[in-house]
């Protein structure tokens, strides 16, 4: 077929679905047109920016006729950052949206049957009340100002890199971060700035500050500073501790993470406290949680606890079962279990969460979960040689999804059911695949909104023997 559009054309086309990455798709003469900003169901104008074989990009000119679901982003920089990808779309049609992103992906890459008496159900997503500052984590990329950016050029900027490059723009603000993180982030660039500390050059190497992360407990309120640093050797060190301690009452916890490769990758492999403990606390429903700066802990804990109770549900214990959660982190799922089960096993590939959820069981007086470390798909076949039988498997993977290893030995073990919580229902969707031809068949699944304005969605799913 040959492409009915050049670069620089400007076209008319209605909106006919949004893609994972939010942007409206549009189709002129069938040749399809990613459009950022524009919503399904609307009529706009575009000009095309780039065209390839298949597909192409157009930037938005006018709107010709507006969806009903069109709102205006609150956030000031919602257009340049690109943390957010959803802020133009009412907060009800976003979670209309995830629901329906999660059924194409069950039926296109799946090849599953939703609902129609005999297929999945697929629950309408679990939204927020409150849909801003739910964010107990904030990341923020440091670098020099250049001239002209509103700050004076060489001093230290921390905020995001403009959408779709490595440059970084000052922030002070980030609507879907709790306040306190905001705060804390704009305290440590002050001093920072004071202090007169150098920030990272990803080009020449040079430079000391890359990033600085702060995890905050919604229920305990304390936090955790972690400077991530291209160098063991901090100037002034004291100084800076000591400044951030006399503003920040709240924080428990100042950590140095040594970053010196040239990598995207946040974090590096040397972590030492510098000032305080090694973990904060946090709560997700009665049950308190040590967290190390390594650890992966959800960074929505109100939907968290929203989307554990599901998987606790979906798990249907009665107090006997032996459970097994894999891809476990610091024990979070497993303990939420281990109130209703037998006997829970979780398994992590991170050594620092492992020990967190050690902890974390003794931190509360449960003593019927045991962790081991190391990778899910070799640690799990090995407990079934040792002759563990799990009654119900929970897995809650990374985005790739499980590995096919432990996929198979799931189908090997039989349990009666198998929980999985998932990040991207793509995966997700191939996974189920796996399990089906195996012999499960899936009941239902329950997307639950942990990141509001972005078009990222979470879903736990329930699955069950077909031969039982
Ligand atoms: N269930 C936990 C963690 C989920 S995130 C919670 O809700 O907090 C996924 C976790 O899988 C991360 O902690 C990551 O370190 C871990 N992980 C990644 N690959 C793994 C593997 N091959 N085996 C075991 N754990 C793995």
């Amino acid at each position: 077929m040959s492409i009915p559009v050049q670069k620089n054309d400007v076209v008319v086309t209605d909106i006919i679905g949004l893609t994972h990455d939010g942007e409206g798709v549009g189709r002129v003469d069938g040749f399809t047109l990613f459009i950022q900003g524009a919503l399904p169901g609307e009529q706009v104008r575009a000009k095309v920016l780039k065209v390839k074989k298949q597909y192409g990009y157009a930037k938005l000119m006018d709107m010709l006729q507006e969806s009903p679901d069109r709102v205006d982003a609150p956030c000031e920089i919602y257009k340049q950052c690109g943390g957010c990808q959803l802020q133009h779309m009412s907060y009800e049609a976003q979670l209309r949206w995830k629901r329906q992103h999660v059924v194409d992906n069950l039926q296109r890459i799946g090849k599953l049957q939703v609902a129609d008496g005999t297929g999945i159900i697929v629950h309408d997503t679990i939204g927020m009340d409150e849909s801003w500052r739910y964010r107990n984590k904030a990341q923020v990329p440091f670098g020099m100002a250049e001239a002209g950016q509103g700050t004076t050029a060489g001093s230290l900027v921390g905020g995001f890199y403009a959408r779709g490059s490595h440059r970084i723009i000052d922030m002070d603000e980030c609507l879907i971060q709790h306040e306190r993180n905001d705060d804390a982030v704009r305290k440590v660039k002050e001093l920072g700035r004071k202090l007169g500390v150098t920030a990272y050059d990803e080009e020449s190497g040079r430079g000391l500050l890359r990033h600085v992360m702060v995890r905050s407990g919604f229920v305990s309120g304390e936090v955790m500073i972690v400077l991530i640093t291209n160098g063991a050797r901090i100037p002034q060190v004291e100084k800076w501790i000591e400044g951030i301690r006399e503003a920040m009452p709240e924080v428990t916890s100042i950590v140095q993470n040594v970053n010196k490769k040239k990598t995207n990758v946040i974090f590096g492999d040397e972590t030492k406290v510098l000032w305080g403990s090694e973990v904060i606390y946090d709560e997700l429903d009665g049950i308190r949680f040590a967290i190390s700066a390594r650890s992966f802990y959800q960074v929505n804990p109100l939907q968290t606890v929203a989307l554990y109770r599901k998987a606790v549900e979906y798990a249907g214990l009665n107090g006997t079962e032996t459970v097994i959660d894999a891809y476990c982190g610091i024990g979070t799922i497993s303990l939420f279990l281990a109130r209703q089960a037998g006997r829970v096993y979780g398994v992590e590939i991170v050594p620092e969460a492992i020990e967190d959820a050690g902890r974390n069981a003794a931190l509360n007086g449960i003593t019927n979960a045991e962790f081991e470390a190391g990778p899910a798909e070799v640690v799990i076949p090995r407990w079934r040689e040792e002759g563990i039988v799990a009654d119900v498997i929970v897995v809650d993977p990374p985005r790739k999804g499980c590995d096919p290893a432990l996929l198979d030995t799931i189908l090997k073990m039989k349990p009666e059911r198998v929980v999985y919580v998932s990040c991207n229902p793509s995966t997700l969707a191939r996974d189920l695949r796996v399990l089906e031809d195996g012999g499960y068949k899936t009941v239902e699944v329950q997307p639950v909104d942990m990141f509001p304005h972005t078009t990222h969605v979470e879903c736990c799913s329930l699955l069950v023997r077909k031969d039982n």
